[in-house]
């Protein structure tokens, strides 16, 4: 296995008036190529931060990023923007679909940036609308599909360049229970069958388990490998269990 993600001393700063937050905090970090990594903590911990400046969505304020062994420190906004569009896909827990476009050309948009004539790029829409399980939805436009439907569209603009890394901020939010197992079951496919690296931040402890590990940030800090953050224990299923069991009767 080879790195696909290094961080050293990652650090990102927000300054808004005469306040600094402090979003990630010395992050050191190797996500290698073929790993599925769920990125949990709770809501303000950095996670939507941190998947950002991997998808060089944003910069960092500190520190150094390489992903896919490129310095992203390096580039101009312009080969930021370039090199996002063919090495990463990206899916958001809103699914962000351009309404007055159907699916497939929904699909298409980031073959738009590649030099392959239409047909091909068409052709490419399709195969990643089949792979989805959507073939037959190609001409609906979003509001004509469920939600579910809207996030494998989705998912099929995200592997439509075939790019090396998936990253999902909450892919399964806006999601009820059985769609968003077909998400999970289609994004362990991309990491098992197809060889994609992903990282999904996710606030649900049933769809970390579709990861091969699972990373936890907490006040913009990320816990050492098999840690746990300390309010872990107070909210599990356990607790809940045991207090449901003891106010019995
Ligand atoms: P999470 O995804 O874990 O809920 P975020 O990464 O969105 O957390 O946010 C981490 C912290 O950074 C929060 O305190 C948030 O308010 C702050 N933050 C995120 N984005 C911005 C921004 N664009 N401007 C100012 N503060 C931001
Ligand atoms: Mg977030």
């Amino acid at each position: 296995m080879s790195a696909i993600i290094e961080t050293h001393g990652l650090g990102k700063e927000f300054v808004r008036g005469q306040f600094r937050i402090e979003s990630l905090l010395n992050i050191d970090t190797t996500i290698e190529k073929g790993e599925f990594v769920a990125l949990m903590g709770p809501s303000g911990s950095g996670k939507s931060t941190l998947l950002h400046v991997i998808a060089a969505m944003d910069r960092p304020t500190s520190g150094q990023i390489h992903v896919l062994g490129k310095d992203l420190g390096h580039l101009s906004d312009r080969e930021l923007a370039a090199w996002r569009n063919q090495h990463v896909g990206f899916v958001f827990q809103s699914f962000n679909l351009i309404p007055v476009l159907t699916a497939l050309e929904n699909v298409e948009i980031p073959l738009r940036l590649t030099n392959l004539s239409r047909s091909e790029r068409r052709q490419h829409a399709a195969t990643a609308l089949n792979l989805v399980g959507l073939q037959d939805r190609t001409d609906h436009y979003p509001r004509q599909l469920s939600g579910g439907q809207e996030q494998r569209v989705s998912i099929a603009r995200a592997i439509a360049t075939d790019p090396d890394l998936i990253l999902a901020d909450e892919p399964t939010g806006n999601l009820d229970a059985a769609s968003a197992k077909d998400a999970l079951r289609l994004l362990e496919k991309l990491n098992r069958d197809f060889g994609k690296t992903i990282v999904m931040v996710t606030h649900d402890s049933h769809a970390a388990r579709y990861a091969s590990k699972v990373r936890h940030l907490e006040k913009g800090v990320l816990l050492p490998e098999g840690t746990l953050p300390d309010e872990w224990g107070d909210s599990s299923d356990t607790t809940e269990g045991t207090w449901l069991h003891s106010s019995r009767g």
